[in-house]
């Protein structure tokens, strides 16, 4: 049985990638080593490293201006780094309460003592939709926080909020080459990879040059300027981790890079957004143009059939499309690894889960 990982993250990766993987892994290159076994010094990881900045570079369309740096301890580090390194005028910040992850990245910014004012909150709408953004007041923030696209929720911006009067930073963690935005319109981005790029243990952070280098002796391992001069390597770098994103970086390319990305997962999460504004059984809560290409949710209103769905499509080979446990109900994670397939299945098995419980009702 084939099976479909709809996991939010970790997740799914693309096939070819894994093979290559498995391939790679006794001897890469014929050295007679590993990839988890050679040095970060070594001229095979070197070039490994090169390769994959200079890749996300073209995908993205990065402009020269902007820094690419590879960190560890996940988009949650930066939740601290971030603020430490870019909130050095004001010390205050906008943020957007989109959900879980924007709450999660206000509350880090507290902890180091930076101020933060939540211009609006879609909190009362259980974030069905995006919070949306009147007016910024000039000359008050270092920057406003989003996050892109609300894995939990299943929202995500397609229109970026107007920041004409300070930076945008935004956490894009769980639509990072999935859809296409300007690089140019943030100050800063962070991702993990392990939801769009690849492993755990990996974070991509992308910043223009002129905003860092302002804050003396910051913790070394959350310094952008510092990470910047040494290029990612102050200390041993997460090896496989980006290895692994090079690949898929490699991938990805070869797929027709992030616009054809952003075409396909609007084709898959449209397959399943049309079956479920049709159900008579299951419905997606968020308003229409709120929604995330990546994470869809979905709920059938009731939780233990909603328990029957998750536990019957696992037996399909469906699985993880249980959703999280602060929304409830469904959620399939449909990044760009997902093939077409596997929707087509997940709506297939949605459809005589409708309905079988028809009949039965
Ligand atoms: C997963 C996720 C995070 C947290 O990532 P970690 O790597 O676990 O720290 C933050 N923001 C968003 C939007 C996420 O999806």
């Amino acid at each position: 049985m084939t099976i479909y990982n709809f996991s939010a993250g970790p997740a799914t990766m693309p096939a070819e990638v894994i093979q290559e993987i498995k391939n790679d892994l006794p001897s890469y290159k014929n050295s007679g080593m590993s990839v988890m076994e050679i040095s970060h010094r070594s001229a095979l990881f070197e070039e490994i490293f090169q390769k994959a900045q200079q890749d996300m570079r073209d995908l993205l369309k990065i402009p020269d201006n902007y820094q690419v740096l590879f960190f560890q301890g996940g988009c949650t580090l930066q939740f601290t780094a971030a603020p430490l390194n870019l909130a050095n005028k004001y010390h205050r910040i906008a943020l957007l309460d989109s959900g879980h992850w924007a709450e999660r990245a206000g509350a880090e910014a507290k902890r180091v003592g930076v101020k933060v004012d939540v211009l609006d909150s879609s909190e009362k709408d259980h974030y069905t939709k995006l919070p949306s953004l009147e007016k910024l007041q000039k000359d008050t923030y270092d920057y406003l926080h989003i996050t892109t696209n609300n894995t939990i929720e299943g929202t995500a911006y397609t229109q970026l909020p107007n920041t004409d009067t300070t930076e945008l930073v935004g956490d894009m963690s769980s639509n990072f080459m999935g859809q296409r935005y300007d690089v140019k319109q943030f100050g800063a981005i962070m991702a993990g990879a392990q939801k769009n790029l690849g492993i755990a243990g990996l974070t991509i952070v992308i910043v223009r040059d002129d905003l860092i280098g302002k804050v003396p002796n910051l913790p070394s391992m959350l310094d952008y300027q510092l990470f910047a001069k040494k290029e990612s390597m102050f200390n041993t770098p997460p090896v496989f981790a980006i290895y692994a994103a090079g690949l898929v970086l490699q991938w990805l390319k070869n797929q027709g890079g992030i616009d054809e990305m952003e075409h396909r997962n609007r084709q898959k999460s449209g397959l399943l957004y049309d079956f479920l504004d049709n159900s008579k059984l299951f419905e997606a809560p968020v308003i229409k143009k709120d929604r995330s290409l990546t994470n869809v949710v979905f709920v059938t209103g009731n939780p233990e059939i909603d328990q029957q769905v998750v536990s019957q499509a696992a037996e399909s080979g469906l699985v993880n499309i249980k959703g999280h446990r602060l929304v409830g109900g469904m959620r399939a994670s449909l990044y760009n690894a997902m093939p077409y397939e596997g929707v087509e299945h997940l709506v297939d098995f949605l459809k005589n889960f409708e309905k079988n419980y028809r009949g039965k009702h």
